[in-house]
This record gives structure tokens, sequence and C-alpha cells, in this order.
């Protein structure tokens, strides 16, 4: 949550991932290779190829919530798009009668994670403070939904060894963030994403508010364009041989 809210394949391959979305990262992701695709009059068909072929599998992550307006909202945008997503929850909020939303988006094929009970950071944490806000929201989603397997994303992408040694879980960061919650510009996010985004990126949003679902129904409609596909983060680091390991952090999935 920003200032608006109140504001596989060998080791060796492995490492070269890694290495690649941390160089993402550190220049700020790779540029635009192509002009953002304009919005079609209403009732005209898209060129066949309007731009070059691109495409690939895009994981399409939203955290903080569920807030009911808008995470509904999304679900219905992303089940008329047959898209599958992944939720990372705050466990206070489901707990305060979501419960319904998180089994909807258990029903409809989207992953589910934990983004801590309160949102606090997890660095620095001792163990009993860590299972409070990971341990507890772990089980309230296990009570809910009658299954385990939630990867974790640390809130403010902070890890430390404590993190990955506490986690008990895969830990789950992104390599396209338009910062979302520092503008309520869809158009503007959208165009983040759509020209960012590269085969086997892991994109942040924020599905808490409405100019985020607006940019992320956007952004699926143009990337589809582009033939990409969305996939959950499970499903995309299965698709690239990679076995996430609890403790361990991801950013993307390249090929
Ligand atoms: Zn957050």
């Amino acid at each position: 949550m920003g200032k608006r809210a109140g504001k596989r394949a060998g080791r060796r391959l492995l490492a070269g991932l890694g290495a690649l979305c941390l160089l993402a990262l550190a220049t700020g992701g790779p540029e635009p290779a192509l002009p953002v695709d304009g919005v079609l009059p209403e009732g005209m068909e898209a060129a066949p190829t309007p731009t070059p072929a691109q495409g690939g599998l895009l994981a399409l992550t939203f955290d903080d919530g569920p807030r009911r307006s808008t995470t509904t909202a999304l679900l219905d945008g992303l089940a008329e798009r047959g898209v599958k997503a992944t939720f990372f929850l705050v466990g206070g909020r489901v707990a305060n009668g979501m419960e319904d939303l998180v089994e909807r988006m258990d029903a409809e094929g989207h992953q589910i994670g934990i983004h801590t009970y309160d949102h606090v950071a997890l660095t620095g944490l001792n163990r009993a403070d860590f299972d409070a806000q990971v341990g507890r929201t772990r089980r309230l989603l296990t009570g809910i939904l009658g299954h385990d397997g939630f990867a974790l994303r640390p809130p403010y992408g902070q890890i430390d060894a404590g993190v990955r040694a506490n986690a008990g879980s895969p830990l789950i960061l992104w390599s396209v963030d338009p910062e979302d919650w520092d503008t309520d510009d869809a158009q503007k996010v959208a165009r983040h994403l759509v020209s960012h985004a590269r085969d086997g990126d892991i994109l942040l949003l924020h599905d808490i508010f409405p100019s985020s679902v607006e940019a992320a129904l956007l952004a699926v409609d143009q990337l589809h364009q582009r033939g990409f596909y969305f996939v959950t983060v499970d499903e995309l680091l299965a698709q690239r041989h990679i076995q996430p390991e609890p403790g361990k952090s991801y950013r993307c999935a390249y090929p």
C-alpha cells in the first residue's frame, strides 16, 4: 500500500534467470519496444497484427485486497476475459467479512497468496511477530479454503535473512511496477504495463483502487491483442521449469 492509501534446467540456468530479472529491475525494466496501442473505436475490429508479434506469458498480481467494491469489479472483468491472476491478501481485510471473495477467487482459478495480516514490513520481526502476520494469515486462508500452499509477498518487497528463514513459502516479488497507488490515471498505468511487459514478467497492481482495476482490464485487452496470455504466478514458474522453494525470492520467469 502506498502514499495515496493513507495513501528450470539446472542451477546455473536458474542463477542466470535471477541475474536477468535483477538487471531488469535495476534499469527500471526494458525500454518500450513498441508504441502503445490506441483504443479502437467502438465496433471496429483490431487489425490481425496491429504491431509486430510479441506475446508470451505474464502474471498479473494484485496486492493489499480484498476490497468489496473494487475486487468484485476486477473479478467480474477477469472472468469476462478468461484471465487468471494472483492475489496477495491482507489477512485483516479477509477476516473483516471478505471470506466469500476469497472463496470466489479460489473457485475461479486464481492463485491466492499472503501479504501479511496487518500490512506491515516483515523485516526485523522476531519469530512470534512474524507468525502473527504470516502464520495467522495462512491459518485464516486454510480455514476458509481447506488447502494450503500460499506464496508470500512481503509488503514493500522488503526481505532480510529472517524473512527468508521464517517464510515457509516462496517469496514472490515483481518485475513491472506502474506505481498504480500513486495516480488515479488508469490510462497512464495501463500504458506503463503495455509498454514494459515482456514474456515472463510479473506485474504489480493493487485491487483496492478503482483506477487500478480499470487499468488492469485496459492493459489485459491491449496485451491480449499482442499475443500475451495471463497465468498465475505458480503457472508461470511451472511453465519455465522453475520449482519455487520456501524462502527464495522470484521476480520474473524470462524464457
Ligand atoms: Zn502492499
